[in-house]
């Protein structure tokens, strides 16, 4: 079985320790992560910044071409990078797995390619000229999670270096070997020390968010986690793009087809298994159609093929991991215990490897672990309401801000609604629906600052301001 290497200035780096990477639809070891040690990101840090020298210096076009030259070579190795993807995550390749997600991190580099931040002129007449300049901020260092882990590793790699930033990432440990191989596939593009790899558990994490020569943090995984790397900012200042958990509310007013939503709704809810930051993780059913939506979604959960995510007839794996397997169980568990009453699922499914069914718990409220914490799994809470503007403040209740959405056949009457929702993205008819050009980002405790899109490319530089 392969022992993967860091890749450090455009070098493959062998680490003496190792530790296996299991896929979670059997327990059977697919590699082995490098684990690195602080030697190695101080090296990695140096490689970084000597890089920085001359890459901060390239003109845009330069970094532009280097984008699209690596959107064509993600392309040549998407099914290479699928196969990983499947066996160390478990998500199916077929369905919205990780053919999918490669594609996404295909378009994402393809679009960060064409983005620009020409020189602004504030002021030019007869009492001086002042120039706005957007400047690289130095070495970035990238921590991501295990659920889309090519598609995020690309949302922080491509932004940072096409507006001429170096790169230090570190994976997840559950999800450490699609990253590498990605790395090594942008190296054949980029000159060495650009994007550097580092692999190990979650302690060179914190390393790397401690390191006096990271000049910003870009992190996406959980709110916890996300606090800590805000704390080891300060020492240095560090600039941060914090995307983290979210707990999004979809709210269903009286007017819609059940039939006709039920699929958006579905898939909101369930894309990755649930495992998705801005998945649909409460949903809020007014009165007058709940038992027909319940009906209508648990009629849908059952058409759903879940299997080991090789076989081509899978539409959804297995949980990714056990910590969140037991979360998923322990969340259901006690939904039921409180009253909720299960539609679908509800148990763990009598097989090897993590496997957890499409779970809908209908009768429940507030002040059931299931509504008030983020499961991140295939377990959603269906909540009765019968008063709008009641249950808009109530979806507020909660220190998640990241997506909502509002279902309506009146879509003014939705955005109305949906604008009164605190989080940062907000969809009708449709959710977690995220694209390229749209910034996205969380509020409350969800997040600090914006991806995508050219705001999302200010985030990797910092002002100049020039005046004569
Ligand atoms: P996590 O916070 O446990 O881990 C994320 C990464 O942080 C991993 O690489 C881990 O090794 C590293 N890490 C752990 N402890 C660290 C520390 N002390 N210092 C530095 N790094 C450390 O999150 P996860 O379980 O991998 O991902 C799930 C969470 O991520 C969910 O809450 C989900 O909502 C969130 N998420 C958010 C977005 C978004 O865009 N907002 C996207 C995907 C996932």
């Amino acid at each position: 079985m392969k022992q993967s290497t860091l890749l450090i200035g455009g070098e493959t780096v062998a680490t003496t320790d190792h530790a296996p990477v299991t896929n979670p639809s059997n327990g059977e070891i697919v590699g082995y992560m490098p684990l690195a040690q602080e030697a190695d990101l101080d090296r990695a840090v140096a490689a970084a910044a000597e890089a920085f020298r001359s890459w901060s210096r390239t003109s845009n076009e330069e970094r532009a071409a280097a984008c699209r030259a690596i959107a064509e070579k993600i392309g040549e190795h998407a099914e290479e990078l699928a196969q990983i993807l499947t066996r160390e995550q478990g998500k199916p390749l077929n369905g919205l797995g990780s053919r999918f997600e490669i594609g996404g991190a295909l378009a994402w580099t393809r679009h960060t390619a064409e983005l620009d931040l020409p020189v602004e002129i504030l002021q030019d007449d007869n009492k001086g000229r002042v120039e706005l300049h957007r400047k690289p901020i130095g070495v970035v260092g990238s921590i991501t999670p295990w659920n889309w882990p090519v598609m995020i590793a690309c949302w922080h790699i491509m932004p940072a270096a096409r507006a001429g930033n170096t790169v230090v990432i570190k994976p997840s440990p559950l999800t450490p070997l699609s990253t590498i191989r990605l790395v090594e596939i942008i190296s054949e593009v980029l000159p060495p020390g650009v994007v550097n790899v580092i692999a190990g558990e979650n302690s060179i994490g914190a390393a790397l968010s401690a390191h006096p020569g990271i000049a910003k943090m870009t992190f996406t995984g959980s709110t916890e986690t996300g606090k800590k790397i805000m704390a080891s900012a300060v020492a240095t200042l560090k600039r941060l793009t914090l995307e983290l958990g979210g707990n999004d509310a979809g709210i269903v007013l009286p007017d819609v087809d059940p039939k006709s939503i039920v699929e958006g709704l579905f898939w909101g809810a369930f894309i990755n298994n649930g495992q998705t930051c801005a998945a649909l993780k409460r949903l809020y059913v007014h009165d007058s159609i709940y038992e027909e939506v319940c009906a209508a979604l648990a009629d849908y959960a059952g058409k759903i093929a879940i299997g080991d995510g090789l076989d081509e007839a899978s539409i959804l794996g297995p949980v990714q991991n056990e910590l969140q397997f037991n979360k998923v169980r322990d969340l259901v568990d006690d939904a039921r215990a409180k009253g909720g009453r299960i539609l679908t699922g509800g148990a763990p499914m009598d097989r090897p490897g993590y496997f957890y069914p499409i779970t809908l718990v209908a009768d429940v409220d507030h002040g059931v672990r299931l509504v008030d914490e983020e499961q991140f799994g295939p377990a959603l809470p269906i909540i009765r309401y019968s008063d709008l503007d009641e249950v808009i403040a109530r979806a507020n209740q909660n220190p998640a801000g990241l997506g909502g959405s509002v279902w309506s056949a009146d879509v003014e009457k939705a955005k109305r609604y949906a604008m009164q929702l605190e989080c940062g993205s907000v969809w009708i008819n449709k959710h977690g629906a995220i694209q390229p050009n749209a910034p996205f980002g969380g509020v409350k405790q969800s997040g600090i600052g914006v991806e995508f899109g050219a705001e999302g490319l200010k985030e990797f530089t910092t002002i100049q301001t020039v005046l004569s």
